[in-house]
């Protein structure tokens, strides 16, 4: 990636305190998903992620700015809408229709980051008025075949209303996956205030930091994401900017996606700040740090003590590509397959491993598979079973290396 600029922060990303406090470090990590042919390799971005706890207020947060706008504008990829993923949206809009707009006439929704408009198509069935923003070409063009009235654009803090005149103000906004990724959350919380009704509604679903502790999925550390919140910091984020929290438990953690932190929030009367235990939320994230550590030094062992067997990994996905980039012998993995490559002759940053369809295993026999999408472990080891004759005791999931810290 030729453009890619970054930048140190100076002060809290949430308080604005210059007391932060770096507990989290991974050395010269690339971008979850730039890919690369075989003449760009070593052209790729890399850049250590350091994730530090402000000691004034305990949000966890990116040190550094990574300027990725013309990243996001050509940004293709979606959640390929999976059964799960849209059975998730419906259920998430049937929820806050049920529980909160059943007698309300055609409430208005505005989605932040709305990518294909799939989320916004399930509000819609249900008699939302609704409008997507979305800084992606590709995805906003698509929503709007699809009519879902999107803007193309950021929602940035520089965002103070939505051009649209019916959506000058909205009865709730949905953000899934997207206020993580926002540099200056405060700002945009104050134009989200803005915009909502008094009685609106603002539902936020980020990745969850006490189940990224608790799975010790530090993969989920990506340039890419700037805040890192549980329920405490969550609720300590809303209520200093005039939000009261109305539930974390919307739906139930089956109904949920994985890492997810599901919060529902209103606007607040008075201002009623919760009180974050600061050295609490820094012991936890000390500790995490150990444990990535011994993580990634547990993988590192076992590619070493099975070096002489050809060992291939299964998952091209953010998790692969993050936790092999962290190995120091990332080189004794002979290949990276996956379902759905994003392309022929593609490699992976940083480890600069070959990426192939799940074909190569047939052509280029494994002695070993090590699976890095452990959601799906058992359909992926029936899957190469049947059709590639492997056995059973050929494949380990990432997880028995992982070593998931206590919750
Ligand atoms: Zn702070």
């Amino acid at each position: 990636m030729s453009s890619v600029y970054q930048n140190k922060i100076s002060s809290c990303r949430i308080c604005g305190s210059n007391q932060l406090k770096t507990v989290i470090h991974l050395a010269k990590m690339p971008f979850t998903d730039e890919f690369i042919s075989s003449d760009q390799l070593g052209t790729e971005f890399l850049s250590d992620i350091d994730i530090a706890v402000c000691k004034q207020c305990a949000c966890a947060q990116n040190i550094n700015d990574t300027d990725m706008g013309a990243y996001y504008q050509d940004y293709t990829y979606s959640v390929q809408s999976s059964g799960f993923a849209l059975s998730f949206m419906s259920t998430l809009a049937e929820r806050i229709k049920s529980n909160y707009f059943s007698n309300k006439t055609a409430p208005s929704m505005l989605e932040i980051g709305s990518g294909t408009g799939e989320q916004l198509m399930a509000f819609k069935k249900l008699g939302f008025r609704v409008i997507g923003v979305e800084p992606s070409d590709k995805l906003s063009e698509y929503a709007n075949s699809q009519e879902i009235k999107t803007l193309t654009t950021f929602f940035d803090e520089n965002t103070t209303q939505i051009v649209d005149p019916e959506f000058r103000t909205v009865d709730a906004i949905v953000t899934s996956y997207t206020f993580d990724h926002i540099p200056r959350p405060v700002e945009v919380l104050n134009n989200i205030h803005k915009i909502l009704n008094d009685d609106g509604l603002l539902i936020i679903e980020v990745h969850n930091l006490e189940l990224i502790r608790q799975r010790n999925e530090f993969c989920l550390f990506e340039h890419e994401h700037y805040t890192y919140l549980n329920e405490r910091t969550m609720r300590y984020l809303l209520n200093q900017n005039n939000f009261d929290v109305v539930t974390f438990k919307l739906l139930e953690e089956s109904e949920k996606r994985a890492n997810s932190l599901l919060v529902v929030a209103k606007k607040a009367n008075k201002s009623n700040i919760s009180e974050v235990d600061v050295l609490n939320e820094i012991h936890l994230l000390d500790s995490l740090n150990n444990e990535i550590n011994k993580s990634i030094s547990r993988i590192d062992n076992w590619l070493n003590e099975n070096k002489k067997y050809k060992i291939v990994a299964y998952g091209a996905g953010g998790r692969g590509i993050m936790t092999i980039a962290a190995l120091a012998n990332s080189n004794y993995i002979q290949y990276i397959v996956d379902k759905n490559p994003k392309s022929d002759n593609i490699f992976a940053p940083k480890s600069h491993l070959p990426v192939y369809g799940i074909e190569r295993l047939a052509e280029n026999r494994a002695d070993k598979i090590l699976i890095f999408s452990f959601g799906y472990y058992n359909e992926i080891v029936s899957e190469l079973t049947s059709k590639f004759g492997y056995t059973k005791d050929q494949f380990i999931s990432i997880l028995e290396l992982l070593e998931p810290a206590n919750a």
